[in-house]
């Protein structure tokens, strides 16, 4: 039988890929699927940590003339939306979560308590990580590489619409040429679209690798973690 290669993983999981091809809002089947690959990748005896962003409810950065700090903390709020929609798919599977937030909304969930995620973690309870980083001017991105490099995850799972990074656009261009392997320096200098560069960054400063993959098949999470190479790897 084949064994997980990370004992701890950090799932960055994009608004988009909750909104499946409706574009907007959460598609609860997708949800669903995405839920069912992460409970078997906890049933593998994994460490799950999961940070969910916000951008098929509202993105601060899109927003053309509101005070741009405000609408980033909107954007912060869809994130939770997102992560509620996540945890209750996960408690329905029998998945034990706990739900913490960089800004504090106790009736809805934990703050944010880095030592309590990790003890979650010991005890087999998937952690959710809303509310980004609890910062305007910031992306759920950074709040991944964040959060990784506080639980010391081994890997950043980023879950994107696209099957891994390309040179360019694929939708746009049929040539385009899918990586297999990238530095963080590459991704960096050629302005290539993994994560935002702060976040890019951060992984870089902290080795963090990043594991780029689709998920128009929610099974890659797991097959990633059983060692098969899908999508793109970033790493030094
Ligand atoms: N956001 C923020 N600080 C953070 C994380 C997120 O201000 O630390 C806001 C920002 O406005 C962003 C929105 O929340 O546009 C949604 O997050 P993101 O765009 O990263 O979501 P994704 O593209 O992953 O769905």
């Amino acid at each position: 039988m084949r064994q997980p290669v990370y004992k701890r993983v950090l799932l960055k999981l994009s608004g988009e890929a909750l909104a499946g091809e409706k574009g907007f809002g959460i598609d609860n089947d997708i949800v669903n699927q995405i839920a069912l690959s992460i409970k078997e990748l906890h049933n593998l005896g994994v460490e799950v940590a999961i940070v969910v962003g916000g951008g098929n409810f509202w993105r601060g950065r899109s927003s053309e003339g509101m005070d741009r700090s405000t609408a980033d903390y909107m954007g912060m709020l869809a994130t939770v939306i997102n992560s509620l929609a996540m945890q209750d798919a996960l408690e329905n599977l029998g998945v034990l979560t706990r739900v913490q937030t960089a800004i504090e909304m106790r009736q809805i969930a934990e703050p944010y308590i880095r030592r309590k995620a990790i003890r979650h973690l010991d005890k087999g309870r998937v952690v959710i990580f809303a509310s980004g980083t609890g910062n305007p001017y910031f992306s759920t991105d950074t709040a991944a590489a964040l959060r990784a490099a506080e639980i010391e995850a081994q890997v950043i799972l980023l879950a994107k619409k696209v099957d891994g990074v390309y040179d360019s656009d694929p939708k746009v261009n049929p040539n385009a040429i899918k990586f297999d392997k990238l530095s963080y320096m590459e991704v960096l200098k050629r302005g290539l679209k993994v994560m935002d560069s702060t976040a890019t960054s951060l992984c870089m400063d902290n080795k963090i690798p990043i594991r780029v993959f689709g998920l128009d098949n929610p099974r890659n999470i797991v097959d990633i973690v059983l060692g098969e190479n899908i999508g793109t790897c970033v790493e030094e």
